[in-house]
């Protein structure tokens, strides 16, 4: 770390010790150029990154918007509210973890594709359709093809719901 007094690349830590509520280390550090003494901070950084929206623009992030679009996608399907809860933790650590201080929107709706692939299959069709915006009928197709290939009887069974629920629309 370079010294603020001086500028000289070499400086080393006399003293390092934890603070704050111990998540925080603070050293002392030692100029070996000019002498000097300063003390820095290190903690994790593990603010929720900004959003950068298809248009360009920057908005906070919003887990409430978050959880109402996996509800939306998860609606009558049988996933409780506490799965829904851990699938948003695990979103917003993997968002935290990641150190970006401004993420793609959809970067967000690829994590929780992720999430919903693992809960329900009918929910993740849903929400990609729309996050994905299929650009014309095979391309739905071929994504409700590729959930066909996996061959458990739930997910066959899923299928079938699926189907059924989309013959009303379009
Ligand atoms: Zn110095």
């Amino acid at each position: 770390m370079r010294c603020p007094f001086c500028g000289a690349q070499d400086t080393s830590v006399v003293d390092s010790r934890l603070s704050g509520e111990g998540d925080q280390v603070r050293r002392r550090r030692k100029c070996l150029t000019c002498q000097e003494r300063f003390t820095t901070y290190e903690s994790a950084e593990l603010n929720l990154p900004r959003v950068i929206k298809r248009d360009g623009s920057r908005v906070p992030f919003d887990s409430r918007k978050l959880r109402s679009g996996m509800a939306r996608a998860l609606e009558k399907r049988p996933v409780s509210t506490e799965q829904i809860d851990t699938a948003m933790s695990h979103i917003q650590r993997r968002l935290m973890s990641s150190g970006e201080s401004e993420v793609p929107a959809l970067r967000i709706g690829e994590l929780v594709m992720d999430e919903l692939r693992q809960l329900d299959q009918v929910a993740y069709v849903r929400f990609a359709s729309v996050y994905r915006q299929f650009e014309d009928v095979a391309a739905f197709r071929e994504e409700i093809d590729r959930l066909e290939r996996q061959p458990t009887p739930e997910v066959a069974r899923q299928q079938l719901d699926l189907l059924g629920d989309l013959k009303p629309e379009s």
